[in-house]
């Protein structure tokens, strides 16, 4: 293992500048403007090589798709036998039945399913299927939960209220949302007496801030609230989906939603989200009645890529796996901050949790935001620089390929990260 310092990354950096002579910021995604500066070359199981020859245990996951590891076999040959003969067909073909089928069943709860390409469009299908549904148009959704990029999800804290959160983003497409804190079933029983609410949006688990779990009994009685009002409950599952077993969040916390999206777990790290829910709901699409269409969708490389996933995680669930990594990895993580003095704190779930400073009593976005981030994000730079692959929101994922190899790496890392003076 070589891992030299980030400025002896001569073909990262050159890379890096013709990058951003023809790609804005040298990213694809803004997402990543924040990122590591390495350039990637490969990746296999748990692990990034760069094209400087430095290696990185991975906790990004590629922000979460990689749940099976990088370049799982199973998955990896299943698209390249099928596409083999053909790639998209703008017809209907066998894999995306067999896709469908094994969606439904993982989930558990789900009776049909629509594919998509990322969740943001899946978001958007649900959302509009809600409101087709029920005739209304607002929606209740939570503080830091995030939905997508387009219009009218982007949000973030600006003057006390969540408006947009990007120039050129249209102000007017957040005016059918309402926007409360969320774990308070106070609030969102208030809301759906005080508006006509189509639908109500989460993420089960709020894996986007700071991995919080929902407070014993508040699903449950949100589930409750929009039965009782008639709003769609809308599980955004983008992250949780798969991950915290094959049913997800729902199956995780017992509660079920009436529409459900799904994305990054589900394929293998392929490009493919999905849209389950009841029949009765989903069948508005097959009549024409709500329209969601998308050329790429059910692609022979998306449902090839989600048969050969879902079937890896039901023939060999890695769910206790990374349960084990995990708990060895948090109480090694927690002992080398006591070792350093440093208030670090974990929070979270196994397949994905939160590190961070303080030691707050975090039940929300707005209590998150007690804790000092901007210490992690710095503890962050330097995780990368000692060969640990995170970003500086403090989210760490775990997938099935993690095992002893990777758990004495990042250790042994983590440590001689702060040796070097990080986390201070
Ligand atoms: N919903 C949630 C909960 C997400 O975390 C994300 C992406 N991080 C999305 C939707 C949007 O998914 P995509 O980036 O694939 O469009």
């Amino acid at each position: 293992m070589l891992n030299d310092s980030p400025g002896t990354c001569l073909r990262s950096a050159e890379l890096r500048q013709r990058a951003q002579l023809r790609t804005p910021g040298g990213v694809h995604s803004n997402v990543r403007l924040s990122g590591a500066q390495d350039f990637i070359q490969r990746a296999k199981g748990a692990w990034l090589y760069s094209v400087d020859g430095r290696d990185f245990v991975d906790y990004l996951l590629g922000q979460g798709p990689n749940f099976l590891g990088h370049a799982p076999e199973a998955v990896v040959n299943a698209v390249f036998e099928a596409c083999r003969n053909g790639v998209i067909f703008g017809g209907q073909h066998e894999l995306e039945v067999q896709a469908s089928e094994l969606v439904c069943r993982t989930v558990g709860w789900a009776e049909m399913v629509r594919f998509g390409v990322s969740g943001t469009e899946a978001v958007q299908a649900a959302l509009r299927l809600a409101r087709a549904a029920t005739g209304r148009t607002k929606v209740l959704r939570f503080e830091g939960h995030y939905h997508g990029w387009l219009d009218n999800v982007l949000t973030s804290p600006r003057d006390g209220h969540w408006g947009t959160a990007s120039a050129g983003q249209l102000e007017s497409h957040l005016d059918d949302f309402v926007v409360v804190p969320w774990n308070d079933p106070v609030q969102v029983a208030e809301t759906l007496e005080q508006h006509r609410i189509a639908a109500v949006i989460m993420e089960p688990l709020m894996i986007n801030a700071g991995v919080i779990e929902p407070k014993p009994g508040y699903l449950e009685e949100v589930r409750r609230l929009c039965t009782e009002f008639g709003a769609v409950l809308i599980f955004d599952e983008v992250i949780s989906g798969f991950r915290l077993g094959l049913g997800g969040a729902a199956e995780r916390y017992g509660v079920t939603p009436d529409l459900a999206t799904y994305g990054k777990a589900l394929a293998g790290g392929f490009p493919v989200s999905a849209l389950v829910g009841r029949s009765e709901l989903m069948s508005r699409f097959g009549t024409g009645e709500v329209n969601h269409s998308g050329t790429f969708n059910s692609s022979v490389m998306a449902t090839a890529a989600v048969t050969a996933a879902l079937t890896s995680l039901l023939e060999d669930p890695p769910y206790e796996r990374i349960a084990k990594h995990s708990r060895s990895l948090i109480v090694g993580l927690r002992d080398l901050g006591v070792e350093f003095g440093l208030p670090l704190r974990v929070q979270g779930v196994p397949a994905a949790f939160h590190v961070s400073f303080g030691d707050a009593d975090v039940s929300d976005y707005r209590s998150l935001q007690q804790l000092d981030l901007a210490r992690y994000e710095r503890l962050a730079k330097s995780l990368v620089e000692h060969g640990i692959w995170v970003t500086g929101r403090g989210v760490w994922y775990v997938s099935a390929s993690h095992g002893g190899d990777e758990l004495d790496a990042a250790l042994t890392r983590f440590e001689a990260a702060l040796r070097d003076g990080a986390g201070r």
